[in-house]
């Protein structure tokens, strides 16, 4: 990534860079870029739901939703988002508030009760390992850490995880029961798989019966242009491809209504889900249906979803647009970083020299701008290269935004040529 220069400008180019940021210390900053936040104006944009479901409390069929029951959730907002998740509606659970809940709930389940297909509990075989495509999403990496499941990373490429790897690993080794898969607008990268990668991951071969893809569309409606990016069906390939058993579709309304009290989604084949319903039965009587309710009414229909994520586009594009501006304004040519150009979600992931992110990120947070902490897209927080940056510009206001990008930059710009002169 680094362009030979000759000392004498690289010495200027480091003088000019430290001088830029004791400028930055000076400005006393306090800024946060850390997590993947919807803006307070975003969650405005589903106020509507405070003063729904009115007087209202059946559903469509009408049930009286003030009861218990109802474990598999609300008929008519599973409708609503069967299509976005690609989930036929008989097959797609509506539950709480987070889908990294439900996740956390399928691995424990699976650790301690025979998933369809097993032979045994995951808890009694003696090593249990998920592929995990990095950089990744953390959580991901969190639950796999809390559990003992044994991580074994597989680098991110352009159309997805690399599937060479991915083919040879799975076929080989029983122990891995899984794989975290972001298909859409990846967190952090933003890459969307492609319809190959799709289409292996659907019809590949594992030594493991119960190995099953944790399908995370966590970003499935969040696009950030014009043009929504579309992915194959996980669900109905891998049914072709006679493994009807493999897919966990996740997804939430986290960022499309209020993230804390929005609605997730489980969905695959019939016989996972009358599993899930069965051990969540132990759990709990049956999800928040008015939540749901006050979904369903809020968003009316998928026309209606999509026309409330234009919304949320409309004030997340720009600041998608001014993080790539200022990148290219302030590192364009320096050879010191490269970064993505998502088209949906909700990051973008900054490269920098190797070596360098924990540097530019313990810099960063000296000049008051904190960011997510570096290593934290991989596995135990371990970026083997030191070289990821996860920026997250959903949160703050513009302006604001825009300050940590510059700020960002200058911290980019002073590890990097202080490298270089070492
Ligand atoms: N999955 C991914 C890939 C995410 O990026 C996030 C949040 O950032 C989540 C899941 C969390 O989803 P939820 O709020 O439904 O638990």
């Amino acid at each position: 990534m680094t362009t030979e220069l000759n000392p004498d400008s690289l010495t200027e180019l480091l003088e000019q860079a430290r001088e830029d940021y004791r400028d930055l210390v000076a400005r006393r900053l306090t800024l946060d870029l850390t997590r993947g936040k919807p803006a307070p104006e975003q969650l405005d944009l589903s106020n509507g739901l405070f003063s729904l479901p009115g007087e209202r409390y059946t559903s469509e069929d009408g049930t009286d939703l003030r009861n218990y029951g109802g474990l598999q959730g609300l008929p008519e907002l599973r409708e609503i988002f069967s299509e976005t998740l690609q989930v036929p509606t008989g097959q797609l659970l509506a539950a709480g508030n987070s889908s990294l809940e439900l996740m956390h709930d399928c691995l424990v389940h699976a650790l301690l009760s025979v998933v369809p297909g097993a032979e045994s509990r995951w808890v009694d075989q003696e090593r249990i390992a998920f592929l995990c495509p990095v950089p990744g999403y953390d959580r991901h990496f969190a639950l796999c850490e809390r559990f003992g499941i044994e991580m074994i990373q597989v680098p991110m490429t352009a159309d997805g995880p690399d599937m060479d790897l991915v083919e040879r690993l799975v076929a080989e080794d029983a122990a891995i029961k899984g794989i975290w898969c972001v298909p859409k607008y990846s967190n952090p990268t933003g890459v969307t798989y492609s319809d190959e990668t799709v289409a292996r991951l659907a019809s590949m071969s594992t030594a493991a019966p119960d190995f099953r893809v944790f399908w995370d569309n966590a970003y499935a409606a969040h696009h950030l242009t014009g043009t929504a990016v579309e992915i194959p069906d996980m669900l109905a390939a891998s049914t072709e491809a006679g493994h009807p058993d493999r897919t966990f579709v996740f997804g939430s309304t986290s960022k499309i209504t209020l993230a804390g009290a929005g609605v997730a989604f489980f969905g695959s084949s019939t016989a996972n889900v009358q599993w899930l319903v069965s051990k969540s039965s132990k759990r709990s009587i049956g999800p928040d249906k008015i939540n749901q309710l006050r979904h369903a009414l809020l968003l009316r229909d998928k026309d209606g979803l999509r026309a409330h994520m234009e919304r949320h586009r409309a004030l997340l594009q720009p600041k998608f647009e001014a993080v790539a501006r200022i990148l290219q304004a302030e590192l364009g040519g320096t050879g010191l970083a490269t970064w993505t150009s998502p088209e949906g979600g909700y990051f973008v992931t900054l490269q920098v020299p190797e070596g360098c992110a924990k540097k530019v990120v313990g810099r960063a947070a000296e000049a008051g701008i904190v960011l997510t902490p570096a290593g934290a897209t991989h596995p135990y927080g371990e970026d083997p290269r030191d070289a990821v940056i996860r920026i997250a510009p959903s949160y703050p206001a513009l302006d604001e935004l825009e300050q940590a990008i510059e700020g960002l930059a200058v911290c980019v710009r002073l590890a990097g040529y202080e490298q270089q002169v070492r």
